[in-house]
Formats: structure tokens, C-alpha cells, sequence
């Protein structure tokens, strides 16, 4: 289930296409319904007023449901610091696995599906002690280094 509502989703797409080509590790299927949908993957950054219908489909989704925050800005509000922009999803649903970067490219948020997959597989799930289901709190390490400035950039007069 995307929930993509800024730049990131751009490469929530990307990660679907040919290039990429999520269907290699058997996710492809993107459903926009929530009841038809396992996992949740929110991409960009959620306003106050979209809150509400976020959490909506959270609730919407049957168990076992995951989620992944995709981007600075769905995990920590990113360069968004202000009192419009939600400071992080994992705030108002679990998280599962955080995707950095802004934006990630589409082999981290490969490596994150890739992550929960393997958790299921090992079924390594935590739960606590009346058996709820505890968020995976998996943080996806960057896999690139951000290139410098091909000009330096000078601020005011010099
Ligand atoms: S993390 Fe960056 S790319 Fe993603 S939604 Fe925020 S500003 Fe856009």
C-alpha cells in the first residue's frame, strides 16, 4: 500500500519499474486498497491534516501488517520543521523499518522490504509478554556517499 505524498514517492515508483524491478523480490504488487494490503509504505512527508486518513488505513489493514518509513522527511519531518509537517510517522503508527536519505534511492527501500522479509523468514518477530506484535525498529544503513559540491557555494559577499 503506498502512501506516497511527496518526492519520495517518485522513487517508491522507480523502485517498481524495470530498472529496479521490486518484482525480483516478489513485492510488486501494489494494491491501493487497505484491506488488500500487508504492507504499508509511507513516502514523503505526512502533513497534520493528512494524519488522520494515514492512520485510518493503518487501522484498515489486517494483521500481520508492517510498515516502513520511507525518507527524512516520513521519519523525522526532515528539513520540514514546522508545526504543519508531522515530526516523524512513528509518532502516530509503528514503524518497522526507517529508510534514510532524501530521497533514499530504490535499493534501500529495497533493502528495507528486503529486511522484513527476512525477519517473516526467521520468524524473529518481537512481541511482548501478552503476544502483541512489537514494532521491528530496523534502521536501513545508507549504502552511498553524498558527492560534494562540483562547485563550493559561498553565502554573502566575498
Ligand atoms: S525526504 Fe527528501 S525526497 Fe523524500 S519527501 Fe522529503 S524532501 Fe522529498
Amino acid at each position: 500500500m503506498p502512501f506516497a505524498t511527496a518526492c519520495c514517492g517518485i522513487e517508491l515508483m522507480a523502485t517498481a519499474c524495470s530498472r529496479f524491478d521490486l518484482a525480483r523480490f516478489g513485492a510488486e504488487v501494489m494494491r491501493f486498497s487497505p484491506r488488500q494490503s500487508d504492507l504499508l509504505i509511507v513516502a514523503g512527508r505526512v502533513s497534520v491534516k493528512t494524519l488522520p486518513v494515514l492512520q485510518r488505513i493503518y487501522m484498515q489493514m489486517a494483521e500481520p501488517k508492517w510498515v516502513i518509513s520511507m525518507g527524512a522527511c516520513a521519519s523525522t519531518g526532515g528539513v520540514f520543521d514546522t508545526y504543519a509537517v508531522v515530526q516523524g510517522v512513528d509518532q502516530f503508527i509503528p514503524v518497522d523499518v526507517y529508510v534514510p536519505g532524501c530521497p533514499p534511492r530504490p535499493e534501500m527501500l529495497i533493502e528495507g522490504i528486503m529486511a522484513i522479509q527476512r525477519m517473516i523468514d526467521g520468524e524473529n518477530i518481537p512481541r511482548d509478554p501478552q503476544g502483541k506484535r512489537l514494532p521491528l525498529n530496523i534502521a536501513v544503513a545508507p549504502n552511498y556517499e553524498p558527492r560534494p559540491m562540483p562547485v563550493p557555494v559561498t553565502v554573502g559577499a566575498s
